[in-house]
């Protein structure tokens, strides 16, 4: 089994590599480091071996292990599915809340950002393959939703963020990843006002080189860089 840090190792080659082939600048592309469900012992692992962004996807599991690490020692991203009563929480801990999905839960997540004086950073996530289980908003509702998210004093939404469903063959996710791309560039020809995204959130283990090569700005990768998880 190799290592934590030859996998991070690895797996940051062929980000570089990958966005040099399709023509773009490596350092357009941050990688998070998808630590779910995995110690906080391995996550120091993973911050020694060179990772910045952590991506937790659980609350209380994230607290705990945050709360081990230190909220400094990296910039953490929530990634999983956010529950409005514990928006407090995602804020008080998390750089970045990509699972941002109702407007009642933006609605929260400003009042927890204004009460301590943050400007929580966002991304509003898509259900891109519209399948009735998944989280994510419609594509329809994607834009009256930024339309009354840029309201919100104590945001600042940072792009889009889709998961398309598993495929073995990572070349049928792509065409989910180039319409993310095609909504966002709908959305910025609205002009709303306090609305300037420039990330796509999207790619994990099996996909992210098809997610870079439709312009992916954030890839999150778990398994790849440590492991499968129980
Ligand atoms: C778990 C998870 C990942 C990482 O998945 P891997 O296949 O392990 O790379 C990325 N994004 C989200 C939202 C996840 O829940």
């Amino acid at each position: 089994m190799s290592s934590i840090k030859e996998n991070f190792d690895r797996i940051n080659k062929q980000i570089i590599d990958t966005a040099v082939s399709c023509g773009r600048k490596p350092d357009t592309i941050q990688l998070i480091a998808v630590s779910k469900r995995k110690s906080a012992e391995t996550i120091m692992e993973g911050i020694k071996a060179g990772a910045k962004h952590l991506g937790e996807n659980y609350i209380q599991e994230a607290i705990e292990k945050i709360d081990i690490i230190g909220k400094k020692s990296a910039s953490w991203h929530f990634i999983g599915h956010l529950q409005s009563n514990k928006a407090k929480f995602a804020v008080n801990y998390f750089e970045y809340i990509h699972t941002v999905d109702t407007l009642k839960l933006a609605k929260e997540i400003n009042k927890q950002a204004k009460k301590i004086k943050k400007i929580q950073k966002i991304f509003l996530q898509v259900n891109i393959s519209e399948e009735e289980t998944k989280s994510g908003t419609g594509i329809k509702e994607a834009i009256e939703l930024i339309r009354q998210i840029s309201v919100f004093e104590n945001l600042s939404l940072q792009g889009l963020m889709c998961m398309p469903p598993y495929f073995s063959d990572p070349e049928q996710a792509r065409i989910y990843f180039k319409q993310l791309g095609q909504i966002k560039e709908k959305i910025m020809a609205h002009n709303f006002d306090n609305i300037s995204m420039t990330h796509l959130s999207m790619g994990m283990s099996n996909d992210f080189k098809v997610a870079i090569e439709e312009g992916s700005t954030m890839v999150r990768v778990g398994t790849s860089i440590f492991g499968r998880r129980d």
